[in-house]
């Protein structure tokens, strides 16, 4: 099972949704730019934006008015990143704004990041979110690692309950985990905490 990308129907919503955003809000090119960036979507989670994911770091406009976009990957190796890249420019193309796409590393992305709105959306799409707070702790210099199966807390997004129990820990995509409820019996994914 892959997950389903965005249907035209949906990326005109989403866009109808941008235009009276700008209409409203917006002036500058940097204003509009980010607007426009932030609601491009993850393509391996169609429902989060990459304003929810946090990824979208920074805007800046050049002295020759080009606008650079500095996104922060999330799992590394992901290969959506290139697709996310792809998408930024030509959201952007779509809109008349030349843009172009800078990876910044430092500091690196956690689940942290992913907005309460993210978080919902994943719910809402059966889809178990991250918990804030367990993100892997940042160090500087050596990092002790422990090899084994990582223990989870993982509560059901159909029925709630706590009883569930680890099925793979790679889903369709390197990011989630497989999961099934022992109560409902429902199989679930699980995003991740890095
Ligand atoms: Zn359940």
């Amino acid at each position: 099972m892959t997950t389903p990308r965005l249907t035209a129907v949906e990326v005109v919503g989403h866009r109808g949704e941008v235009a009276d955003y700008l209409d409203r809000e917006s002036s500058t090119l940097r204003e509009r730019a980010y607007a426009v960036a932030r609601t491009v979507t993850d393509p391996e989670l169609p429902m989060l934006t990459l304003g929810d994911l946090g990824v979208l770091r920074d805007v800046e406009v050049t002295d020759d008015g080009e606008v650079v976009l500095a996104i922060t990957p999330t799992y590394s190796g992901c290969p959506a990143m290139a697709a996310m890249r792809d998408d930024l420019v030509r959201s952007l193309g779509e809109v008349g704004i030349k843009a172009r796409v800078r990876v910044q590393l430092s500091p690196a992305w956690s689940t942290d990041w992913i907005s309460e709105r993210g978080r919902t959306a994943l719910a809402e799409a059966g889809i178990s979110p991250p918990r804030h707070g367990v993100a892997t702790t940042r160090h500087t210099g050596p990092v002790p690692i422990t090899l084994g199966v990582t223990r989870r807390s993982v509560t059901c997004p159909q029925c709630g309950s706590a009883a569930t129990e680890l099925t793979s820990e790679f889903g369709p995509t390197s990011c989630k985990a497989l999961y099934r409820c022992t109560d409902c019996l429902e199989p679930f994914e699980h995003v991740k905490e890095i």
